[in-house]
């Protein structure tokens, strides 16, 4: 879907997006960086973490999250960011329409997203309490941002039951049209996960009018942001 939304935002402007899937990432990527007129680049899994060494400089949240999606140029310099964090964030609280603050919420999964999700809202939230299918990614997460940000960590089984104010699925679960092991919660239900039909979770949840959304707009939110970063354009 990135190819489809980046090349509306680019309009008139002389360019194209495409996805490229690299045979050997360390030669696509000194390959890229050597054309004068390329603009820049979404990074995707699982290369997030292995194009830092590529950047001379990387954003603070980007290096907090230990993970680049977007690079870009100015001068001679190439930069890393990610756009996730922010597309994250604004989708939560534009779309979803969920102020964060004070709030407990439950992440499921302990990848790269549940770290992007972390990073957004870990210093404003009360709790987050990890359930991920290996407890030891969980604990790996939980050690790695422990300490770091305002709110407590907490670790809970798959599929163990929980309260809380926010459930976020940062798991591919739901692509292939698979059910989230949870069932239908009170909480507000934000779903990473974007195809062109509602996930089995988001279609229950909009079955029985409670709030829910998936990955589509945080997917537009950081495309737009990475999109002003190859533009030169500040948010
Ligand atoms: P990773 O591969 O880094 O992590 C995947 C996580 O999901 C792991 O914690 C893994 O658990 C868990 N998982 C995978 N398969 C299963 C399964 N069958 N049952 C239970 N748990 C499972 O992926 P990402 O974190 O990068 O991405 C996760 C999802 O978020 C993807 O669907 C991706 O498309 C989506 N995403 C959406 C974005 C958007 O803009 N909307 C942006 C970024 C990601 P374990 O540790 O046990 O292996």
């Amino acid at each position: 879907m990135s190819p489809e939304i980046q090349n509306k935002l680019i309009g008139d402007v002389n360019a194209v997006y495409i996805p490229i899937e690299p045979d050997n990432f360390h030669n696509v990527i000194i390959a890229l960086k050597s054309i004068k007129n390329f603009m820049g680049a979404n990074i995707t899994i699982p290369y997030k973490e292995s194009i830092i060494p590529y950047l001379d400089e990387i954003s603070d949240d980007a290096a907090f999250c230990g993970a680049v999606n977007t690079i870009y140029r100015i001068g001679i310099k190439w930069y890393g960011a990610n756009s996730d964090i922010v597309g994250f964030s604004d989708a939560l609280k534009y779309d979803l329409k969920f102020d964060i603050g004070g709030k407990d919420v439950v992440l499921l999964g302990a990848g790269g997203a549940a770290r992007a999700v972390i990073t957004a809202i870990g210093n404003d939230a009360a709790s987050i309490t990890i359930m991920n299918r290996s407890i030891e990614n969980a604990k790996k997460l939980v050690e790695l941002f422990s300490g770091k940000l305002k709110c407590k960590f907490m670790i809970k089984r798959w599929g163990e039951e929980f309260k809380t104010d926010l459930i976020v699925n940062a798991t591919p679960i739901g692509l292939q049209g698979d059910m989230l092991p949870i069932g239908l919660k009170n909480a507000p239900l934000f779903d990473l996960v974007y195809s062109k039909i509602d996930t089995p979770i988001v279609a229950l949840y909009k079955h029985h009018n409670k709030p829910a959304i998936d990955g589509k707009q945080m997917l537009y939110r950081q495309a737009k942001a990475s999109f002003a970063l190859w533009k030169g354009i500040e948010r």
